[in-house]
């Protein structure tokens, strides 16, 4: 098996005696041994099995193995949300005194993470600017130990050069980590380009339906087995019933993907005539600034637009409220649309100089642009925009 598509929906645990096509869920805290000497065994790593749901569990195991082949990585594992997979990876391989080089435009709970929760550890962190990449050198100090970017960028769909990111950590001698939430494994895979660890909310795209939470951290198999070592005492593990449905949702994730993408790209040409709009941005779009790299390093442009309003925070409300059927939720990567005006919600936290940098303006809405007929989708934005003026 080599394509991913194929990987995707063919990996699995196998048949249990019951002959079952499809993966059971193994809804079990706990596994029974054959005898006293084989728990011994178990326990002293001198066989393998499955001990306890916290450890492992066949249901964690077959979203682990078809994630790592779609990323083109060793190991990984399974954590109960996206937010447990960026805890994880940061606390298992960071001791105090550690510094994190972190791109500025970060998800907002990953920021509140390196601004307010490892400090009290003693782990520190500065912010680099992606427009300013060729100063990051500056930025690394002695006890500088990871590189933590996020690309595409949320919300302000920033592309990092994730080739550079890669030299750059070499050279430094930095663990490079890369949150590939916004593009999957469908779109743009990290470790090519010399990621070592490579973190997900599988809450988005690899749900793909809203249903469930789930994180994923993933790698080689040395940094792994010390985040495995961390996350198996400290307990973030994934319920089986949501690896279950996770493992089902990777079989059509590439299927999915293209629809977001073709959907995308086709509302945000669409939108780029309109008088409505100060600019549309999308990475597949020639007028983002990035658009050669992101052609560079993705496959396609992503689910994700931000349609940026003329008429600041009142037009941007009024248009939300007029939208018809495209949801208002803070969810992503969802197979219904949805909006989201970032700077009165997810990042109203922020002092408005601090939005400006990471590019959400008063008028930014974001787009996670999904499956529905795309015809339908676009009429929904253009009534809603007609009404709001
Ligand atoms: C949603 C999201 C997270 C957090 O994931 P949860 O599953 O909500 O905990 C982290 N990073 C990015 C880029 C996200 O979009």
């Amino acid at each position: 098996m080599s394509h991913f598509e194929t990987n995707a929906i063919r990996i699995s645990n196998g048949k249990s005696n019951q002959r079952e096509h499809s993966s059971p869920i193994y809804l079990t805290s706990s596994f029974t041994f054959e005898s006293a000497e084989e728990a011994r065994q178990m326990f002293a790593d001198e066989i393998e099995g499955n001990i306890y749901s916290r450890y492992s569990n066949p249901n964690l195991a077959e979203l682990i193995e078809k994630v790592c082949s779609a990323e083109g990585v060793e190991n990984g594992i399974a954590t109960a949300s996206g937010m447990a997979a960026m805890f994880g990876s940061m606390a298992s391989l960071l001791q105090q005194g550690d510094h994190i080089l972190a791109s500025r435009s970060l998800f907002g709970s990953t920021h509140q993470l390196l601004t307010k929760v490892f400090p009290k550890w003693g782990i520190t962190s500065t912010y680099g600017d992606i427009s300013d990449i060729a100063n990051w050198e500056k930025l690394v100090q002695p006890n500088t130990k990871m590189l933590f970017i996020e690309t595409p960028s949320n919300p302000g769909l920033e592309i990092i050069d994730l080739e550079w990111a890669g030299k750059f950590a070499a050279a430094h001698n930095l663990i490079l980590v890369v949150d590939n939430c916004f593009a999957t494994p469908y779109l743009q895979q990290p470790a090519k380009w010399g990621a070592h660890i490579v973190t997900h909310s599988a809450t988005k795209y690899i749900d793909g339906q809203g249903r469930v939470l789930g994180g994923l951290i993933l790698g080689n198999k040395e940094l792994i087995s010390e985040v495995t070592y961390f996350t198996r005492h400290t307990g973030p593990s994934m319920s089986p019933f949501n690896a279950w449905v996770l493992s089902k949702s990777m079989e059509t994730l590439a299927l999915r993907m293209d629809r977001h993408c073709d959907n995308a790209l086709k509302s945000a040409k669409y939108f780029q005539e309109s008088k409505d709009l100060e600019f549309v941005k999308y990475p597949f779009l020639e007028s983002h600034p990035q658009y050669e790299l992101a052609k560079k390093q993705m496959k396609a442009g992503g689910g994700i637009i931000t349609l940026n309003l003329k008429g600041g925070i009142h037009r941007a409300q009024k248009f939300i409220d007029n939208l018809q059927m495209i949801s208002i939720t803070p969810n992503l990567g969802d197979s219904r649309s949805i909006v989201t005006h970032p700077a009165s919600t997810t990042h109203s936290k922020l002092t408005q100089e601090e939005r400006e940098r990471v590019g959400i303006t008063d008028g930014l809405i974001r787009l996670s642009v999904g499956l529905e007929h795309v015809d339908d989708i676009i009429q929904d934005v253009e009534s809603a925009l007609e009404k709001s003026r």
